[in-house]
């Protein structure tokens, strides 16, 4: 066997070393990728994408409906109001409906266009690029920035380091009350914030996100997609040969090499040279390091920024577009994408099914919920007429956000006097305990343990009240 195998030694994330020159001068282990900046239409897209999601993430906390909060995770009062809904603790089947519906709008959409989500719409990619935008701006070009970091402690480095980290930390901080903010009333938590009067946790949770982001956009970066992120690890789960994923067509770029730019492709490609000029820009502009000529990869999250290099390298080279593309593995051997395919209806009827279950809970959901408690100490008791008298407790919770007016009807129980007030005014998300008792003439009795129902009803919607319904028993043990 003297035959050599050839190896081809890959690392997906090469390293810059600035004081090592003798090193491949683009990438750090730990420290740094230098992302090139980009521009092109799916740079645009995802600018775009990432201001549309910020600005609503921005936004939704300072809305008003009802006159409160729009959207308030309120763990204190345990209760979520979301606009003119309320969910209750008792409504966690509904937050599992939501969470159930996500992640199969997520697996559809993974299996449809691959991680779309991570390059295009999740919070770590469009913060990493805003923190990004931040550093070119104040530290310069990828080129400027290297050298930045090679050289030693200076006023203009000290100047522009700093003002760097302050911008980073500002947005961190902004990110971080916009966060707490779902979950506290945001018009006060601003305010006491910067007065120095919100509570321990307040400021303990404000400054946790602070860091978090700071260190997840500023720092940590790809490692999070890379390393920490399970999303990364059980995609290709979902992934099949026509999943649209970033790709390159290797059969047209193979053999790369550098040319001149006044020798045509056709001659080029009579020497074997396919459409790659090795420029490195693909790698350069990749926020997580790859070099996705090597294959797809589990660090590659579908954002695009190659594509658009390499489209401006083509363009400058007068060779058609797409050495880099969002594409299939069927389209790449010649084939054409199947669209339309089980796995993929699989999630999309799933998806819809579980959607419409979602939207079924929502729209039937009673605004109105009502717990008895039985008193049992003493059983039961005999009134001074003869009677027999049984004592409740009702538990009115008005799950509206609005104050509503209840009256209390008993069903099912003949002969019945009802003892103590049956009407209950009741704010919103407020529960009203109403104890009442009832009695009845022991003749009307023929077993130890009659059932019968208590029904509250609104008052103030007589068209349609809104009425709950639950069944108790009444007890006479010595008939
Ligand atoms: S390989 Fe391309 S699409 Fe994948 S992460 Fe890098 S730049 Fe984005
Ligand atoms: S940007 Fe295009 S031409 Fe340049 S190295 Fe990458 S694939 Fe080759």
């Amino acid at each position: 066997m003297s035959e050599r195998i050839p190896v081809k030694n890959i690392s997906p994330v090469k390293v810059h070393h600035p004081d090592k020159n003798k090193h491949d001068n683009t990438y750090t282990p730990r420290s740094r990728i230098y992302v090139r900046s980009v521009s092109g239409m799916l740079e645009n897209f995802r600018r775009f994408f990432g201001l549309f999601f910020m600005s609503l993430f921005a936004l939704i906390p300072w809305l008003q409906f009802n006159g409160s909060q729009a959207v308030l995770f309120d763990f204190g009062a345990q209760r979520f109001n979301i606009f003119g809904l309320t969910l209750w603790p008792q409504d966690l089947t509904l937050l599992a409906w939501i969470l159930i519906v996500a992640a199969f709008a997520l697996f559809f959409v993974t299996t449809f266009a691959g991680r779309v989500w991570c390059g295009f719409m999740c919070p770590q990619t469009t913060w990493t690029f805003i923190y990004i935008w931040f550093e070119q701006t104040i530290e310069g070009s990828r080129h400027k920035r290297m050298k930045l970091d090679e050289r030693k402690m200076d006023f203009d480095k000290l100047w522009r380091k700093t003002l760097k980290h302050i911008a980073w930390v500002g947005i961190a901080l902004l990110t971080a009350l916009t966060f707490v903010g779902y979950f506290t009333p945001i018009d006060t938590l601003f305010i006491e914030f910067f007065y120095f009067s919100s509570s321990f946790w307040v400021v303990f949770w404000v400054l946790f996100f602070t860091l978090c982001t700071y260190g997840n956009a500023g720092w940590m970066r790809e490692i999070m997609c890379t390393h920490i992120c399970p999303y990364a690890r059980f995609q290709s789960a979902m992934f099949d040969k026509d999943t649209f994923t970033v790709a390159y067509n290797a059969e047209r770029g193979e053999k790369r090499g550098p040319r001149g730019r006044k020798v045509s492709r056709e001659e080029n490609q009579a020497v074997g040279l396919g459409d790659c000029i090795d420029c490195n820009l693909c790698v350069q502009v990749c926020p997580t390091g790859i070099d996705i000529r090597n294959g797809l990869q589990y660090e590659c999250i579908n954002c695009g920024a190659c594509v658009d290099a390499c489209n401006g390298v083509m363009e400058k080279m007068n060779y058609p577009k797409g050495l880099i593309s969002f594409t299939s593995e069927t389209e790449l051997a010649g084939g054409k994408t199947k669209i339309l395919r089980p796995k993929l209806i699989g999630y999309g009827i799933v998806l819809l099914l579980m959607s419409g279950l979602l939207v079924f809970e929502i729209v039937s959901r009673k605004p109105l919920e009502l717990d008895i408690i039985k008193d049992r100490v003493p059983m039961y008791r005999e009134t001074g007429n003869g009677l027999i008298e049984n004592v409740f407790t009702l538990k009115i919770l008005n799950k509206s956000q609005i104050t509503q007016r209840y009256r209390v009807y008993v069903d099912n129980l003949e002969g019945h006097t009802l003892i103590g007030e049956n009407e209950a005014t009741v704010s919103g998300g407020e529960v009203f305990n109403l104890p009442l008792s009832i009695a009845i003439n022991p003749k009307n009795l023929t077993q130890e343990s009659t059932e019968f129902s208590f029904r509250v009803e609104s008052i103030d919607h007589d068209n349609s009240p809104i009425k709950v319904q639950e069944i108790s028993k009444f007890l006479y043990p010595d008939l």
